[in-house]
């Protein structure tokens, strides 16, 4: 007996280091004493220059289970056995992030991409890519920047996500089950490559330019819709168009607007970029009444960046989507509703670029940069850590990396932030509802859009990373009482890193606006 005790006890303590050991892998910084740390204050205008590439990322979904039920809408169930291309009967599918676990995609709708903007001042080189993606994290976009060559020149990139939620899964939360991640490493260094490729070509497709900016800031609102109070959003569009300055050709386009990619909602087994796709195919190609051009698209590659989307900014399938030429009012989340979005977006972002350009060809790049720690309170978000569902690293006890910046050239300026940003702390009003947690008036003011510099401000939403919900801490939200009359907590809490979030993401902008200058 005393034997068999002596046996069990020294299991346990293997056990115990093997939990120790997986705990310590999954925990361990991925980029030790890395920051991105950065602060160019240009002071001389000049000649700008840009460049744009599109490289895809679709992912390869295996033919073996695309017709396993010749509806693009299988799903796996236990027991099921599979016969793949080499006839061993694994089950290796590519899962689909968003809305649930245990979704494999059963085909390609569109490709899915790694579009780049490059804009260079004769001093900085700034990239901005864009992922259909559900997100990317800060140790994924610092091990791209590694391996981005020098000779592209690029002095910052940021590396921000659509948010689609109808491709692959890059974080990990939606695998088979909660406890297995859906991130194929394979496919991610795919990713990586890509990423790579399409900044070194966005670099090489460099050329002088003049950059044509505009706005609209009424026209999309009616196409989102917020469904956590109080209601705000960030449903302005704003556009940069760069003509080469030589031969008068469009280069390319981005396109910003606020809004969850998830108009084709939960169902949806195909891989997509969802409304991005069409809005980018109609600013590019033109918007067609079927066989018919209605308005000419401006050629180039057209990028979308998304902004703040939390609290939560969506295309439910309770709002209707008009579609611009039959007038049918389209509420089923279909394919055909998601493209009427995408003609919509395309038509207001085409009139917008057409009659209410501000032209610039000479400007300077100011840029400021901080990698700062951020706090995991979460309980759910530590177990992800721990267990590697979501593998990253942290720096210093359950503190992750993540990073901020903000850019002004000429009368542009942009602010990436890392998740996705209640609308209230972008553009305001915050609000402090009865039966909050911290009972306290708004915390975090003034909005950031508010600070910003220029007149066409872009907040990059899911940029440099995903931590997830970024939210008002006056309007947190977990223990009864609670706001607005709810009888339970609301969505969001359970996916954001903690109620000090928000203050410390404003406290730092606010900083880092400041040293930008006006
Ligand atoms: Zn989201």
């Amino acid at each position: 007996m005393k034997k068999f005790l002596k046996i069990f006890g020294i299991l346990f303590i293997l056990l115990l280091a093997g939990i120790v050991a997986w705990t310590f892998t999954n925990l361990q910084d991925r980029h030790p004493g890395y920051t991105a740390d950065l602060k160019i204050t240009g002071s001389v205008t000049a000649p700008l220059s840009a460049g744009f590439a599109a490289v895809t990322i679709t992912p390869e979904v295996p033919d073996r289970w695309i017709d396993a039920n010749n509806d693009h809408k299988y799903k796996p169930k236990d027991g099921d056995t599979f016969t793949d291309g080499n006839g061993n009967g694994k089950f290796d599918p590519v899962w689909i992030a968003g809305f649930s676990n245990s979704k494999p995609a059963n085909g390609i709708h569109d490709d899915t991409w790694a579009r780049t903007m490059i804009i260079d001042d004769g001093n900085a080189r700034l990239a901005i890519v864009i992922l259909d993606a559900i997100g990317f994290m800060n140790d994924d976009v610092v091990d791209v920047r590694k391996m981005i060559p020098e000779e592209t020149g690029v002095t910052y990139t940021i590396i921000a996500a659509t948010h689609t939620h109808e491709a692959a899964d890059l974080l990990g939360l939606w695998g088979k089950n909660p406890l297995k991640s859906g991130v194929d490493k394979k496919y991610l260094a795919f990713v990586k490559e890509q990423i790579v490729k399409s900044v070194v070509e966005a670099s090489k497709n460099i050329r002088p330019a003049r950059l044509e900016i505009s706005q609209d800031l009424t026209s999309a609102i009616p196409m989102v819709k917020d469904t956590r109070k109080p209601e705000v959003f960030d449903s302005e569009m704003r556009m940069i168009k760069a003509i080469d300055r030589e031969n008068g050709q469009t280069l390319g386009s981005m396109v910003a607007w606020g809004n969850h990619p998830e108009t084709l909602w939960s169902q949806n087994l195909l891989i997509s970029s969802d409304f991005p796709h069409f809005l980018r195919e109609g600013v590019e190609k033109g918007v067609f009444n079927e066989d018919s051009l209605v308005k000419a698209g401006i050629g180039g590659v057209c990028i979308f960046a998304n902004g703040a989307v939390g609290g939560l900014m969506t295309t439910h399938p309770s709002l209707a989507v008009k579609h611009p030429f039959t007038g049918i009012e389209l509420s089923e989340p279909t394919y055909e509703k998601t493209e009427a979005q995408g003609m919509q977006l395309s038509l207001i972002a085409l009139n917008a670029m057409d009659t209410r350009a501000e032209v610039i060809d000479l400007a300077s790049i100011s840029l400021v940069v901080r990698t700062l720690p951020m706090k995991i309170d979460n309980t759910m978000f530590k177990l992800a850590a721990v267990l590697g569902v979501m593998k990253r690293g942290t720096v210093g006890w359950m503190k992750m990396r993540s990073e901020l910046a903000v850019v002004k050239i000429g009368p542009i300026s942009f602010t990436s932030i890392p998740g996705e940003i209640y609308p209230e702390l972008v553009n305001g009003p915050i609000d402090a509802p009865e039966g909050s947690d911290f009972g306290i008036a708004p915390h975090e003011v003034p909005p950031i859009r508010e600070i910003m510099p220029g007149k066409y401000k872009f907040v990059l939403g899911l940029a440099n990373d995903e931590i997830g919900y970024i939210i008002p801490k006056s309007q947190w939200d977990v223990k009864a009482p609670f706001t607005y009359g709810r009888e339970k907590s609301p969505y969001g809490e359970e996916n954001s890193l903690g109620p000090e979030t928000a203050g410390v993401i404003h406290k730092n902008l606010q900083e880092m606006l400041g040293e930008l200058g006006e």
